[in-house]
């Protein structure tokens, strides 16, 4: 028989309502029902606090070692992520350099996905080889036998996306995470494009998760934020070394704020993604546009795994227009809805031209280097304004 739902053990509830009711509480010096935002820089020690660590990150005893805001949307993104623990941290690069940080030492073997966030890349192909002497292969892994045969002796860590920013390559996380684990390496896996309920990597076997919490999680594009959720001993560690000894934390505001944005994340993420496959289709259809990259269209090459391995397609997508760079800008500058801004996953629209210099270009499919790209976050905004809005913006172009 299934138990009773109680707020009180979230684990006991759907997950619209995990999303309203985890990391909340009844403040009990004032009684308010919502967790108050508490911006304090240090707690009351114990009357013998001796024996404290001042590494811990156990005891609430200053905010570099986790504070009220910050643990309580710990415990919530570990619960939506389904995982043992989290840690946040300060924006969804400092996540990224804290797992790298605290599982890669000198001398260890990376292999990164050759699609993924420019940070990441610009990470393995510089400054973790250059500064700290660890190597990096990048790999399309997407192709499992070219995972498999880039694994070495020392491979430590396997890094990929669960949709790629910007290519949209979807990954097969359970089968990922059974290669690095024969070989006695890590899984971290950046689901940035698929938030939780959309992608559960944890429960597909990763070790960790990654989320830019910037963009869907908290969703209304005013703070930023980054978490790794896993097991209590990894997460642990990266408390202890990239949190409290590196100390990229996030702010008790940004904190509060997130906690805030993540209570209609569910719910959004209905609209994001109804908005998006609407919008991919619409853009496919037209003769104008060069191509068109959207899990959730079967002209994707990875469909059928997105099918299988993700509960809704994200509302990330990456096209052109049939034209050059300059015909790009005229089309964004033709929008009037949807915003000419980096960034995703807000609840307004977004959208960005990237050309086809930069050494990471070199990785991606053909489209993308022919046409350069324009990567749209589908917001919001009633989809009919959003189709309008790309078609007056196509005919005043052509
Ligand atoms: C934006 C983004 C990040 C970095 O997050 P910030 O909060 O901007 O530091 C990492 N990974 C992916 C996939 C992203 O889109």
């Amino acid at each position: 028989m299934n138990q009773r739902p109680d707020k009180k053990n979230p684990a006991t509830l759907g997950q619209l309502s995990q999303a309203v009711h985890a990391g909340n509480r009844v403040d009990e010096a004032t009684g308010a029902v919502r967790t108050p935002l508490v911006l304090a820089n240090s707690y009351a020690l114990p009357e013998d606090p001796s024996s404290l660590s001042w590494s811990s990150s156990e005891a609430t005893l200053y905010t570099r070692n986790g504070a009220v805001n910050q643990k309580l949307l710990q415990q919530k993104l570990a619960l939506l992520d389904g995982a043992e623990d989290a840690v946040v941290l300060a924006s969804g690069v400092a996540a990224l350099h804290a797992v790298f940080f605290t599982t890669l030492h000198s001398g260890d073997h990376a292999i990164v996905a050759d699609q993924t966030y420019e940070a990441s890349f610009r990470l393995f192909s510089e400054l973790l080889p250059e500064r700290y002497g660890i190597e990096a292969t990048f790999v399309d892994t997407s192709d499992l036998d070219a995972v498999r045969a880039a694994i070495k002796p020392n491979t430590k860590l396997i890094h990929v996306e669960t949709v790629a920013n910007p290519t949209t390559r979807v990954a097969d996380v359970a089968a990922l995470a059974e290669i690095a684990h024969a070989a006695g390496a890590l899984l971290s896996v950046d689901s940035t494009f698929t938030p939780p309920p959309l992608a559960r990597p944890i429960l597909d076997g990763a070790d960790f998760v990654i989320h830019s919490l910037t963009k869907y999680i908290n969703g209304h594009g005013d703070a930023m934020g980054g978490s790794v959720a896993g097991s209590s001993e990894l997460i642990g560690r990266i408390k202890a070394d990239a949190m409290v000894d590196v100390g990229g934390v996030i702010s008790p505001f940004n904190a509060w704020l997130i906690t805030r944005g993540s209570v209609t994340l569910p719910l959004r993420l209905r609209q994001h993604v109804a908005s998006a496959q609407k919008v991919a289709e619409f853009l496919a259809s037209d003769g104008r546009v060069a191509y068109v990259a959207y899990p959730g269209l079967a002209s994707h090459p990875q469909h059928e795994l997105a099918s299988r391995v993700l509960s809704g397609y994200g509302a990330m997508m990456a096209f052109a227009v049939k034209g050059d760079p300059d015909t790009q800008n005229r089309f964004v500058a033709n929008l009037r809805v949807i915003t000419s801004a980096v960034s995703l996953g807000h609840d307004e629209s977004l959208i960005v031209h990237v050309g086809t210099a930069g050494e990471r270009v070199a990785f991606y499919p053909e489209e993308f280097r022919t046409w350069g790209h324009l990567r749209l976050s589908v917001g919001l905004e009633d989809v009919d304004d959003l189709l309008a809005d790309l078609r007056a913006a196509l005919d005043a172009t052509f």
